[in-house]
């Protein structure tokens, strides 16, 4: 990876990786236009350093936000201004569809389909100007869907396609490449991968939408805070690493669950049956999280989170430290009462083993 984002300051000496800039003013007169920074609202060093580094994961630009939330709402705003009807799978990211479910007082429609049905997908996108808004693989679940079919059918309807890429990352899957309008992302998991920052980015080759993208996170205000977006920078100059000895550890991970006989479902897209369409679009691995279902009671499931040693009780994923959690103790989701999500670190995978075969012979 060559990264341009590491010459901030060419030529000159200084610190080798980019300082943080603390900066709410920086001095300027006259035609704003004439100044490339005037106002912290409207621009950062220290982003556009981020910035730089994640469009070089994905060989496009990138616009940091505040969180993966933030992302959303300035992309969805930025696509609204022509079509109201979303596509959501029914099983993506809670938060997103959460936030749709909040904008349908403001005349935008989310529809649920199957993203795995294409002839449900063509049928929604033909009920009006849409926007496909996918993620793969899809969490708890970890459901993969075909992002090459979905960008072809987006774009036989007009539709922009839109994939959450958090769960894998551009180091493992570039929805860009295989079609998608633009690709948003929660920081806050692999990609800044050390569990001490929420941050999010959108992604795309579209500079149009972008100018757009942009213009909401300075008139909504959704900035990233320069020592956040310093600290993701800083980790994602490890991403690749991270990312690929996380998914060697989930796949063996994965494959000691499935043989073990208090556990009755595994869900990982290394696994069959989401193998083989996994693998056509995603390289070098299948990421961090899996999901498991105990063969139990939510009690059983719960005491095993609890005393996981290794395997800390906590929501989230993408840290660099195991962690995991009974998905089904929040308000809102429908996985079974006994199915534990499980995000991989980068710990020795025989002390992870070892772990995990202590908690799974746990009396009750
Ligand atoms: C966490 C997450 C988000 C939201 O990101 P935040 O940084 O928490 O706002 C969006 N999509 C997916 C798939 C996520 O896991």
């Amino acid at each position: 990876m060559s990264d341009r984002s590491m010459d901030w300051n060419p030529g000159i000496p200084g610190p080798s990786s980019p300082p943080i800039y603390c900066a709410s003013v920086y001095s300027s007169h006259g035609d704003p236009k004439h100044d490339p920074y005037t106002y912290g609202r409207f621009g950062n060093p220290t982003w556009e350093a981020l910035e730089l580094a994640l469009g070089d994961l994905e060989g496009a630009s990138a616009v940091a936000f505040a969180s993966g939330q933030a992302a959303s709402l300035a992309l969805i705003l930025s696509l609204a201004e022509s079509r109201s009807r979303f596509v959501l799978p029914g099983d993506g990211y809670f938060g997103a569809r959460s936030l749709f479910a909040g904008l349908a007082s403001r005349n935008l429609v989310m529809e649920l389909a199957d993203h795995k049905d294409l002839t449900a997908i063509g049928l929604e996108l033909s009920r009006g100007p849409s926007v496909l808004w996918s993620e793969s693989p899809t969490n708890p679940f970890l459901r993969v869907f075909d992002l090459k079919a979905l960008a072809r059918k987006a774009k036989e309807h007009g539709a922009p396609f839109i994939v959450d890429n958090t769960t894998a990352t551009s180091v493992l899957q570039r929805p860009l490449d295989l079609g998608a309008t633009a690709t948003v992302v929660s920081l806050t998991k692999s990609l800044s991968g050390h569990s001490d920052v929420i941050l999010g980015a959108v992604t795309s080759r579209d500079e149009d939408l972008l100018t757009r993208v942009r213009g909401w996170r300075s008139l909504g205000g959704g900035i990233p805070g320069p020592f956040e977006a310093w600290i993701a920078h800083r980790g994602i100059s490890t991403v690749s690493l991270r990312v690929q000895r996380q998914s060697e550890n989930a796949q063996e991970i994965a494959e000691f669950l499935l043989q073990h006989d208090r556990v009755s479902e595994v869900y990982y897209p290394g696994l069959s049956p989401e193998r083989e369409l996994a693998s056509s679009q995603m390289s070098g691995g299948f990421g961090p999280l899996l999901s498991f279902t105990l063969d139990g009671t939510a009690s059983q499931a719960e005491k095993m989170v609890r005393e996981g040693g290794l395997f800390r009780p906590a929501t989230s994923f993408g840290g660099v430290h195991s962690s995991w959690e009974r998905r089904a103790r929040w308000p809102g989701e429908d996985a079974p009462q006994n199915l534990i999500r499980l995000s991989v670190g980068i710990e020795p995978i025989a002390d992870l083993l070892a772990a995990l075969e202590a908690a799974l012979s746990l009396e009750e």
